[in-house]
């Protein structure tokens, strides 16, 4: 299919191209050999194996994302020398040794493909797009205005985990939940920025935006645990699936068995779980 790549621009035949990157779908089809879609609105799921894709870009902008992001970031959530039990805080898990620009560009990259996605863009997400391409397209931090672009989309990890046990961490790291938009994580944070955020290998990775209409707007984050830092060390909080209320939802459709609930709203059990840790 011909069309003008979404990088480039130039009219080319156009690759069938992941969203997420395809390395997660294989993950999870080389773990349980199925993937499960949740379909939002709908309260059931069903068995699939097709990784949802779209007509996006030419074979060059395919490859370069491919070779500059995705190719050092595929392993970076399941990476044990990377990621490890943090010594210091309870529940807390310390991400190191990382190169912040490529891991960050390398989430921004999905978020700017869903941006420039039919599905995703009539959902809202193609605003995004002008402040997220020069980034992708140029390896770099700063955005076309010459504004560091991390002041204004923060990248927060959070790793799921069942303290009831009734779902192994394996079972937790196969599931895939697609970009979505959801409601403020912590209470603190400012009344307008958007959350959107996935769930990829037992991970939830969110990115919050601060109000993209006015991107010169000042972002102020008190709370620092989960947002992935320039420098030295980033700290991952561990949180009950269950506490995520559209994760748990999801989850619940997964499996059959209805799991237990405990029936917390997202702000205030996160909120305090930041809290608690300082
Ligand atoms: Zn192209």
């Amino acid at each position: 299919m011909k069309g003008l790549c979404k990088l480039c621009g130039n009219n080319r035949p156009l690759q069938n191209s992941h969203i997420i990157p395809r390395s997660f779908y294989k993950f999870i089809k080389s773990h349980s050999g199925q993937l499960v879609r949740v379909q939002e609105h709908k309260e059931f799921s069903h068995l699939s194996n097709s990784d949802p894709k779209e007509f996006l870009l030419c074979y060059e902008c395919e490859q370069f994302l491919s070779c500059e992001y995705e190719i050092s970031c595929n392993n970076i959530l399941i990476d044990k020398q990377k990621i490890l039990k943090s010594e210091r805080y309870n529940d807390t898990f310390e991400l190191k040794g990382y190169d912040y620009t490529t891991y960050y560009l390398f989430f921004i990259s999905i978020l700017w493909r869903a941006a420039v996605s039919e599905k995703y863009g009539a959902r809202g997400f193609a605003c995004l797009n002008k402040f997220l391409i020069n980034s992708v397209k140029n390896k770099t931090i700063f955005t076309m205005q010459g504004d560091r672009l991390d002041n204004h989309v923060k990248l927060l990890l959070i790793k799921l985990k069942d303290t009831n046990e009734q779902i192994s961490q394996t079972s937790l790291q196969e599931i895939i939940v697609d970009l979505r938009i959801e409601e403020p994580i912590a209470e603190d944070s400012d009344d307008d920025a958007t959350v959107i955020y996935m769930v990829l290998q037992g991970f939830v990775i969110a990115y919050i935006i601060h109000d993209p209409k006015h991107p010169f707007n000042h972002i102020r984050f008190r709370k620092r645990v989960g947002i992935l830092q320039q420098s030295g060390t980033t700290l991952i909080p561990t949180v009950d699936f269950r506490e995520l209320r559209s994760i748990f939802k999801a989850i619940n459709l997964i499996h059959q068995r209805p799991l237990k609930t405990r029936a917390h709203r997202i702000k205030n059990k996160i909120t305090h779980n930041f809290k608690s840790k300082e």
